[in-house]
């Protein structure tokens, strides 16, 4: 990892992150804590802001910087240790080392002290401007489990808070404990005793740091470190302390002094690491011995009974999808109400609008141009695609908030174990859900480059926020026949659990394909915890899903498809030869997609709905109105009856929504992929991949439809 100056250039060094300082005056916060334990619920609490939360480990894979008074609050990725075995690791402890924060935070976890212990003792060898911020007290005492806060300030020797993240007020405590940190005189970092031969050679090198380092770094952390003669920490440590120490002989002999004593009694680098991890594991379990107590101890019990259930061999699958389709169902009876709700106001503002421009007596075009393009485009966004997205995604958040995607991936483990991948990319396809760009980004919790690229290259085989509206509409007004109010919502559903049961076999499949040809390799084994499972926050995750996602659909409804919409109308308006643009670019592109089992006008609409997907069906519907408009939302049944007049049948929208699976991702998406990747060619099969996927089975079941007189 780069060492960057700070972006104020005042002279410390950030250890790889670029910390937003507003004033010189700022100090600088750092949180540190294992996964899952409330950190970036902390982090909120004290900027306000809205950092990703959620009952599982490895959320949190970007640093997040915030601000609280006077104080720049960094949250770390989040990690068991700071001995830099994973990415995460190295931003956290190369910040926590070089990055100049101030004081540190650590959050653990009190319901399982001892391995939060780990991560703070490694913290207080480092520094000794730390508070310990024990959080979620009130699970632990809801498990009976005791943690006495004082005995552990007392042997940690910094001041140590309890804690209840989800409770803003609480926060206040954690505050006021880290202004008087600040204000007092730094306390020694903390000693732990390391075997006997290690000590020795600490005894040599620690001097020799100790004058070198001169306060900047803490003496015999430092000589613990260059002890590792492939710990990788030297060269950042010489940068750090400056570059002649490279050539400074005191220097080089102590370190190849210490490191002939570790050698003479036999000790390798990996027996090193060994010794140093077993110290700390002992110090942190006498530690917690003195500080926790448990009064009963089958509290986890009910945890265990429930994931017998839900994990089961043969009762997790049918559990998953029968959650899934129940979350859909609920999906398309609110959404449906919604969208009613929605319509009729929007579309008489649209009567309003008309009414002004004529009475301003504004020319046609312009007209056309803002109000039955961008107007009607925006309205159609938010009336028909808003709905869905903004009750689904709150709902699966509650089901990860109260711990259950982890679960997900551990049923999935052993199907993509099959296809040599990451059992961790069931998650990333899981946040795939929501936005595609930002399962991308997720991908980062795997460790291994291959399965990384896998997890990103097959990300977008699952329909993000964007095209699950197009899929609901098109399943409904096609093949929801016969049925009337929940019936027919719950045949929708099920349709749609359907066509991503589908998207998930696609992903494996395509990660199948890849692992046999381009990134061969063997499936990497992992550890995924099962966290408790907690009961979601049910006010702080409707009111602050609901809204973002009403802000982002709308920033992106008028960013893109406002815009998108008034282009369209020129292009549906404005005539060669007889024919409008849009039914001239439709005729081109006619011959190939009618192979798809699609039509000109679909085609076009994937093509432009490239920045967004939430205007695909958009354009389907006004590529067809005859005064290159879009048409009124009278509702599903007039869908209907535009879309069989321009011939369409069941097939074209059984293709359809195949496309719409399986098709380009968008441009925000592929970018990332290319800022992830950091490579064109991997972007450009990310782009080919599951297009053509979606163009083979769309063509297959083209040819079958035909081949039995359907199409
Ligand atoms: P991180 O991975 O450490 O950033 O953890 P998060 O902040 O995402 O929190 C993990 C889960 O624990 C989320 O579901 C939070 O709502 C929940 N949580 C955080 N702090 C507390 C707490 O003090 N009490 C309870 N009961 N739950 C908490």
């Amino acid at each position: 990892m780069g060492l960057t100056r700070d972006a104020t250039g005042a002279g410390a060094v950030d250890g790889g992150l670029a910390l937003r300082r507003e004033s010189d005056a700022d100090r600088v916060i750092a949180l540190a804590g294992n996964p899952n334990v409330g950190k970036s619920t902390v982090f909120n609490g004290l900027t306000g802001l809205n950092q990703h939360t959620g009952n599982w480990p490895g959320k949190t894979v970007a640093s997040a910087q915030g601000r609280c008074g006077t104080y720049l609050v960094v949250d770390l990725p989040g990690t068991y240790s700071l001995l830099a075995h994973s990415a995460e690791e190295e931003v956290a402890r190369d910040f926590l080392c070089f990055g100049g924060a101030d004081a540190t935070v650590v959050v653990c976890d009190a319901t399982c002290l001892e391995r939060s212990l780990n991560l703070a003792l490694q913290v207080r060898e480092l520094t000794g401007r730390v508070v310990v911020c024990v959080n979620l007290m009130d699970e632990a005492g809801r498990k009976g489990v005791r943690v006495d806060l004082d005995a552990l300030s007392r042997g940690l020797g910094v001041p140590v808070v309890g804690t209840v993240a989800r409770k803003k007020r609480e926060l206040q405590k954690l505050v006021r404990a880290v202004d008087g940190v600040l204000a007092a005189p730094a306390a020694p970092p903390l000693r732990i005793r390391y075997p006997g031969a290690v000590e020795e050679a600490l005894a040599v090198l620690e001097p020799v740091a100790a004058e070198k380092a001169a306060g900047r770094l803490p003496a015999r952390w430092l000589a613990l470190r260059l002890l590792d003669e492939d710990g990788g920490l030297r060269a950042a440590a010489e940068d750090y302390l400056g570059g002649e120490l490279r050539t400074d002989e005191n220097w080089n002999a102590a370190i190849a002094r210490a490191r002939a004593i570790l050698r003479e009694r036999g000790i390798s680098s990996d027996r090193l690491k060994d010794l140093i991890v077993s110290s700390l594991v002992l110090a942190a379990e006498e530690l917690a011995n003195d500080c926790v107590r448990c009064e009963h101890t089958g509290y986890s019990d009910a945890d265990r009974a429930i994931d017998r259930v839900l994990t089961g061999k043969w009762v997790g699958y049918p559990v998953m999808l029968a959650l899934l389709a129940f979350l859909f169902w609920l999906t398309i009876v609110g959404a449906n109400f919604l969208s009613d709700l929605l319509a009729v106001p929007l579309f008489r503002v649209q009567a309003l609008l008309t009414a002004l421009f004529t009475a301003l007596h504004a020319p046609d075009w312009l007209h056309g141009v803002l109000v039955l393009g961008a107007y009607r485009v925006l309205a159609w966004v938010v009336s028909v695609m808003l709905p869905p997205m903004a009750i689904f995604f709150p709902l699966f958040t509650l089901l990860e908030d109260a711990g259950y995607l982890p679960r997900v991936a551990y049923n999935l483990d052993r199907p993509f174990q099959k296809c040599a991948a990451c059992g961790k990319q069931a998650l990333t396809m899981a946040m795939g859900f929501g936005c595609n760009a930002a399962g991308v980004v997720g991908c980062r919790i795997i460790d291994s480059p291959r399965e990384r690229l896998l997890a990103i290259l097959t990300n977008s085989m699952v329909p993000c926020n964007g095209r699950f509206p197009t899929l609901l509409t098109l399943l409904t007004v096609f093949f929801v026949t016969g049925a009337q109010g929940p019936l027919a919502s719950l045949q929708a559903a099920l349709l749609l659990t359907g066509v991503i049961v589908l998207g998930v076999g696609m992903t494996f499949a395509a990660t199948r394909l890849l692992s046999a040809t381009v990134l061969k390799g063997a499936p990497s084994s992992f550890t995924l915890e099962l966290p408790p499972y907690r009961r979601p926050q049910l006010g702080r995750v409707l009111i602050r899903s609901v809204l973002d996602r009403t802000i982002f659909v709308l920033g992106r409804a008028a960013a893109v498809a406002a815009p998108a919409g008034a282009l369209l109308w020129l292009a549906a308006n404005v005539e060669i030869g007889g024919m409008s643009l849009l039914a001239h670019g439709a005729t081109v592109l006619d011959p190939f997609a009618r192979l798809l089992g699609l039509d000109g006008v679909i085609l076009m609409a994937f093509l432009f709905g490239f920045p967004a997907n939430e205007i695909v069906l958009p354009i389907i519907v006004m590529a067809y109105t005859a005064q290159g408009t879009l048409a009124s939302l009278g509702g599903m049944a007039e869908l209907h009856g535009l879309l069989l007049a321009n011939g369409w049948t069941a097939v074209t929208a059984l293709c359809t929504v195949f496309f719409c699976l399986l098709h380009w991702p968008c441009s925000t998406t592929l970018l990332t992929i290319r800022k992830e990747t950091g490579s064109w060619g991997w972007t450009a099969l990310a782009c080919v991949l599951p297009a053509a996927f979606g163009m083979a089975l769309c063509s297959l079941t083209a040819c079958a439809a035909r081949l039995i007189g359907l199409l």
